[in-house]
């Protein structure tokens, strides 16, 4: 019987050693909308040995138009989840570990020195830069990837090696500066596309490969069909690489306005919350329900998705100040 990577085992670029390392190889997923999944999904069928997967949020109805993983059969199910199943059907062998949980410093610091390389499916700047402080901190290659409308970017950053996210943007956006990809759209192939690219990075980082250029961002519009790359430089005076002062890693910020205009509340203790009384107490206020271990409850225009650990998802208001006080009404 022909062997599962012998197209592989033939490609000088991979080869039989190379093969044994993806096998060997961790990598982090975080972030499991379609660039996340589908870079996991690529590197999954590649051989990569061990994924770990984390993502927050839940599968809703328009993120079916660009993720392959998912059908409506997921909607309502935590992403990590949903994805991880998909993933051990396609590949049994594999050991594929889901986290529900918003990506802090805490799990940062915990996973990111586990691992032999980080992926980005991440739809935040804010996460991006704690990210890239781990990564730096515990010298783990990270491949930034970046998708909107219809182009992306991406970039192999390789601690010591080259620059790190900081020395190319050294300043994170001012919040609502960038358009989200529920104000910009985003074109249903496009993170297909870079996560090709990104998966392709990941396999020349975990095999070692001569041919990986850490610094070297790549952009692709997959309308206009233009593509560029650029030879970024490090900077000496960057905060992260050049002076090890990891500020985002420190940070922690109660309320974050996510990609799709919803605001996610973190409780200001953490602990466990016993999501069936909390149905019973909302139950005269709104309509509520229990699924996958989630608690869904909708008050006005206002839906909660709330989490075992206190945190929520508020759908339905246009500040993160307006969602902390509907929090603070209902929750906590
Ligand atoms: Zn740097």
């Amino acid at each position: 019987m022909e062997h599962r990577f012998a197209r592989h085992h033939v490609l000088p670029e991979v080869g039989p050693e190379g093969q044994a390392r993806l096998g060997k190889g961790r990598v982090l997923v975080v972030g499991c909308g379609a660039l996340g999944t589908h870079t996991a999904e690529a590197l999954l069928r590649a051989g990569v040995g061990h994924l770990i997967l984390v993502d927050r949020d839940i599968v809703e109805v328009h993120n079916l138009h660009r993720v392959s993983l998912f059908t409506p059969a997921e909607l309502g199910q935590p992403k990590a989840w949903a994805a991880a199943d998909k993933l051990r059907a396609i590949a049994p062998d594999a050991v594929v570990e889901p986290l529900v949980a918003h990506f802090d410093g805490e799990l940062a610091e915990e996973w990111v020195p586990k691992v032999d390389a980080v992926v980005d499916g991440l739809d935040n700047m804010e996460t991006r830069y704690l990210l890239n402080d781990a990564c730096v901190k515990h010298r783990i290659p990270y491949v930034y990837t970046a998708v909107l409308a219809t182009y992306g970017m991406t970039m192999p950053i390789v601690p010591e090696k080259g620059p790190c996210l900081r020395c190319v943007f050294p300043h994170p956006p001012a919040p609502g500066a960038l358009p989200t990809c529920a104000q910009a759209g985003i074109l249903g192939p496009v993170p297909k596309a870079l996560a090709a690219v990104q998966a392709a990075t990941a396999i020349q980082t975990l095999t070692a490969s001569p041919d990986l250029r850490p610094g070297e961002l790549f952009y692709l519009d997959l309308w206009t069909k233009r593509t560029q790359v650029v030879e970024m430089q490090r900077s000496p005076s960057c905060p992260s690489c050049g002076q090890r002062d990891f500020e985002f890693l420190r940070q922690q910020s109660g309320t974050a306005l996510l990609c799709g205009d919803v605001v996610q509340v973190r409780p200001r203790r953490p602990g466990e919350l016993d999501l069936a009384g909390l149905a019973q107490r909302l139950a005269p206020l709104g309509k509520v329900r229990l699924s996958h271990g989630l608690l869904f409850f909708q008050a006005g225009e206002a839906r909660f998705v709330v989490f075992p650990d206190g945190r929520a998802l508020v759908h339905g208001v246009n500040s993160p100040e307006r969602a902390q006080s509907l929090y603070d009404q209902y929750i906590a």
